[in-house]
């Protein structure tokens, strides 16, 4: 029979597929995870997660190799294709030993769904579900997601972050994500354990608070305690006023992690910008784009000048993706409407495709050989200043009128 709950899921065909496969094979196999939570909280899931009692290479023989990626065998993961889909399928199992605070030091295949959940870190992450055999709750997770509002550690919060100090920042990234509240034993021992965060690799801290900014309005689950550790010199306990104006930027701001970490960086400058990239291990792409960011962060609108004028300077500086980023960064800070009329002129000059680089510019460096300047610095030199006078406004984006101009200078500049 039906549970009423089973009406929330709707798998998709190559997740049934496999689910299928291994229950007609004769395992014991189930929904689990973010799936299950996804589809009780009324959204759809980005990935079908399998646990099962068949073990890996029992797995492997029932789908054959062909359709199998060996994921992580020594801890039970199988990757099976499927109906166009990858799902991956990983055997019950228990874990122990967590010696470096962030890995078990083994990993023990059983038959029993309860001990697999239970190694789970959050009760709305310890759930599992099989068509016509219903929800297997033994945590009370979907009254924490659905009634409580409230994520919680299964088991004791301390020992569980002790073992693996990845699931503090899970804590603050599923209660942004799914705006709940934490559990108060859990939310202390989080606080209590926070130097367990030192065991997580810096590439890991960056995903996941990636993850954390990326919430609708996180800035609730940005403990000063938890971000100082995280972002070390950031000083947000011993200043909280000017944290907390931090965290107004970041809500007030659109879901861009990078933006968002600008405005948590900005609360200490541009050096401390720069040593924090560092050490986060951002990519280099990520690190140049938050430190424009910072640098610019006292980038202010002139009412002396036209936006459009003051948008196409700025844009021809920086680009479209900075700039955007940049004038909605400052209005979050300062909660100035200048920078939306900035942003606004921005996105019409990005619109009518007006020139604001020398990508754009109607002329090119073969124009100017023509025109006998030598191969060299002038080149560069002769195009950026062309290129100053269409986004001042001065010449149209025209190669005649460019190539006029260009005559002219030339004929009245000693080049060297
Ligand atoms: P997301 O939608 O972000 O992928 P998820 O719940 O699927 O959410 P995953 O990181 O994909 O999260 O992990 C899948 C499941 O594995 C989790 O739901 C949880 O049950 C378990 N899990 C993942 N990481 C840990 C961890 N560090 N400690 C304990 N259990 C974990
Ligand atoms: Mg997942």
């Amino acid at each position: 029979m039906a549970a009423p709950q089973d009406m929330c899921f709707a798998p998709d065909p190559g997740a049934l597929e496999v689910l299928d496969a291994l229950r007609a094979a004769g395992y014991r196999a189930y929904f689990v995870g973010g799936c299950v939570r996804d589809s009780l909280a009324g959204r759809t899931p980005a990935d079908w997660d399998i646990c099962t009692a068949a073990r890996p290479g029992q797995v492997l023989d029932l789908f054959g190799a062909q359709r199998c990626i060996p994921t992580g065998l020594q801890h039970g993961t199988v990757t099976v294709r499927a109906a166009g889909g990858l799902y991956e399928v990983t055997t019950f199992r228990v874990e122990g030993g967590y010696a470096d605070g962030r890995h078990p030091d083994h990993v023990d295949f059983v038959d029993d769904l309860q001990a697999d959940l239970a190694r789970r870190d959050f009760t709305i992450n310890a759930m599992a579900w099989a068509p016509g055999e219903g929800l297997a709750d033994p945590f009370g997770g979907q009254a924490d997601l659905l009634v409580h509002r409230v994520v919680r550690a299964v088991g004791d919060p301390a020992r569980r972050f002790a073992e693996d100090g990845l699931r503090i920042l899970r804590l603050y990234r599923f209660g942004a994500r799914e705006q709940l509240s934490l559990d108060p034993a859990t939310a202390r021992a989080a606080i209590d354990g926070r130097a367990r965060l030192g065991c997580v690799s810096a590439e890991r801290i960056w995903q996941e608070l990636a993850k954390l900014l990326s919430a609708p309005r996180p800035a609730g689950w940005m403990p000063a305690e938890i971000m100082d550790v995280l972002l070390p010199g950031l000083g947000a306990a011993a200043d909280p006023a000017g944290y907390a104006a931090c965290l107004r930027a970041v809500d007030a701001l659109p879901p861009d992690p990078l933006a968002r970490l600008a405005a948590l960086l900005c609360l200490r400058g541009a050096g401390f910008a720069g040593r924090s990239l560092a050490a986060l291990r951002c990519s280099n792409a990520e690190a140049k784009q938050v430190q424009t960011l910072v640098e610019y962060g006292a980038l202010a609108p002139d009412g002396t000048v036209p936006p459009r004028r003051q948008a196409r300077r700025l844009l021809a500086r920086l680009g479209p993706d900075t700039l955007l980023r940049l004038l909605a960064l400052r209005r979050a800070q300062t909660g100035d409407t200048a920078f939306d009329e900035l942003a606004a002129a921005a996105r019409a000059l990005l619109a009518e495709n007006a020139c604001c680089g020398l990508g754009q510019l109607a002329v090119t460096g073969r124009d100017l050989l023509a025109l006998g300047v030598k191969p060299g610095p002038a080149v560069g030199r002769l195009l950026a200043a062309a290129l100053e006078q269409v986004v001042e406004e001065r010449l149209p984006n025209r190669r005649d009128a460019l190539l006029g101009w260009l005559q002219t200078h030339l004929n009245t500049q000693e080049e060297p």
